[in-house]
């Protein structure tokens, strides 16, 4: 194929299948394509998702839809990061929240470098990451992420937001920009002589035809791992949980504007608010502990030990495939692969996977140079993510059971991670040296920066004075009276939710 494909066939009609749809009808307006989506409602969607990275609010952008419009039928709050609680058992720092940036960060960041520098050569400064972050203190008093109009600084945010209305209301959107729908389960699919799909073989015999196929069909990978045979690679060596269960509870008054991640015996725990609920999950590994202690587990910890509501049980495929773009197909969302929920980051992958394709045909047709610079770059994507998930495992300094024990001496690392732990444990400037090394990652140092320190992973502190050691110090009180100015520029959360 060398021209834009004119009949697009989707496979799938979760998260990714929509976001797909939606995104190839935006960008390729002024092309003359047909998409069709075809979902099973047998089959149904993986119904979980719930948390976002500021990517998504680049997608609604980028597509045209009003955060009034859609977040009110989503039941969508907003998001100012992550907050991680007991993950380290270093004194001071049970607890870490990690920020997405801001542009007021530029006020305070050279203060936290130079204090977990500091820290780092074992001087004694303040250095948890939460005192430096705008976002952080958003979180802690419950406001939202944006700011009143006469306080025009950027703040990045993501969404929480109901899974299954968002994949409704995304249909919508793009039944009403021209996708036609279909509603059939695909039982067959046949392949050309050279190895590419010719069509899809509904249950009801109908055959769908297309020049080019995505596969959005989840974890199952209907067309690019069973029909195409592209191998998968799973990632178990160093992320050890394959499985998740899943409790909603009630909202509270108060709707929080961050995502809960809480260290369990086994995985760790989500906590999503939403307008109308909290969305709750535990992911564990299945070779540490059974799915009904999982459950009980979760219960005891949200206080449901009594209570009827009912859990739901899901198994996870955590690595990724070779080739995300083969022939006259490309895999989008879970069916090229998926890193855990850890950073709620697979609506990120699906939207960057999506751009990349259409930038990379935009720019080079379908050649084979850019199909394959396009598979590297995804790969590398995923792989870097992975370091940044695999190193909440590897700092984590829990001892109580084997999982958390085995995660800490895990060595199945890339040389990438182990570079990153390398310069900061050696007490180089992780800026400078990950930009020196060209070490790539999807994470920025501040990131890294804000999970190393979170964690507490600094050497003991050496008795000498700090005025002798460092020559400067942080004021700590000029720091926080900057950041909670800034914070009377934000309005509480509840309110942010109020759209007219
Ligand atoms: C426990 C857990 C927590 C998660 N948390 C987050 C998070 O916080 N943030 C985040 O970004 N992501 C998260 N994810 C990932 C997120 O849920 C998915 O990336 C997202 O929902 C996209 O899924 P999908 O559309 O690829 O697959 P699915 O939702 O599984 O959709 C597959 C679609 O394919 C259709 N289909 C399949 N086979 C056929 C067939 N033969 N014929 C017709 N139709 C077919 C199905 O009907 C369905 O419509 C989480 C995942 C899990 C498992």
């Amino acid at each position: 194929m060398t021209r834009k494909p004119k009949n697009i066939v989707i496979l799938g009609g979760g998260t990714a299948g929509w976001i797909t749809s939606n995104t190839l009808l935006a960008r390729w307006s002024d092309k003359d394509i047909n998409i069709t989506v075809i979902e099973s409602p047998a089959i149904g969607t993986v119904g979980v998702g719930e948390g976002s990275t500021p990517r998504m609010k680049l997608f609604f952008d980028s597509i045209g839809v009003e955060e009034s419009e859609w977040m009110p039928r989503c039941n969508a709050t907003y998001k100012n990061g992550i907050s991680f609680a007991n993950w380290s058992t270093r004194p001071g720092f049970s607890r870490y929240f990690h920020p997405f940036a801001s542009q007021l960060d530029q006020h305070t960041i050279t203060a936290f470098y130079f204090n977990t520098y500091a820290r780092r050569q074992g001087i004694d400064v303040h250095a948890h990451p939460d005192r430096f972050f705008l976002s952080a203190s958003l979180s802690e008093n419950r406001l939202g992420p944006r700011p009143s109009e006469n306080f025009p600084f950027a703040v990045e945010y993501g969404y929480h937001f109901d899974a299954n209305l968002v994949g409704e209301f995304l249909r919508e959107k793009a039944v009403q920009r021209g996708a036609r729908h279909v509603a059939a389960k695909i039982v067959d699919v046949n392949l050309t002589d050279s190895g590419a799909i010719g069509s899809l073989v509904s249950d009801a015999g109908e055959t769908i035809s297309g020049d080019f196929f995505v596969d959005c069909s989840g974890f199952r990978g209907a067309l690019i791992q069973d029909a195409m045979e592209i191998p998968f690679r799973s990632f178990s060596d160093n992320l050890f949980n394959d499985s998740a269960v899943v409790l909603p509870t009630s909202q509270v008054e108060e709707i929080g504007s961050q995502t809960v991640s809480t260290a369990m015996q086994y995985g760790w725990a989500w906590e999503i608010p939403l307008t109308h609920r909290i969305g709750n999950g535990y992911v564990y590994s299945s070779s540490f502990c059974t799915a009904d202690d999982a459950e009980t587990e979760l219960r005891t910890h949200l206080g449901l030990l009594d209570s009827d509501v009912e859990a739901r049980h899901l198994q996870m495929k955590v690595g990724r495939i070779d080739k995300h773009w083969h022939k006259n197909c490309l895999a989008v969302g879970l069916s090229q692969g998926f890193i855990e929920p850890l950073e709620a980051t697979a609506l990120n992958l699906v939207c960057n996977t999506v751009d990349d394709f259409i930038d990379t045909v935009d720019a080079q047709g379908f050649s084979e140079s850019g199909q394959m610079t396009f598979n590297e770059r995804v790969n590398d994507r995923f792989e870097r993510i992975r370091d940044y998930i695999v190193a909440h495992y590897i700092m984590n300094s829990r001892a109580d059971t084997d999982y958390w024990r085995q995660n800490g001496e895990n060595k199945h690392v890339s040389a990438e991670l182990q570079k990153i732990l390398q310069i900061w444990t050696s007490g180089q400037s992780l800026n400078q040296e990950m930009e020196r090394q060209q070490i790539r990652s999807s994470y920025t140092p501040m990131s890294w920066t804000c999970l190393l320190s979170g964690y507490g992973f600094y050497p003991p502190i050496k008795p000498t004075p700090v005025d002798t050691q460092s020559g400067s110090k942080i004021d700590m009180r000029a720091v926080d009276e900057f950041i909670r100015r800034c914070g009377l520029n934000f309005e509480p959360h509840n309110d942010a939710l109020r759209f007219q």
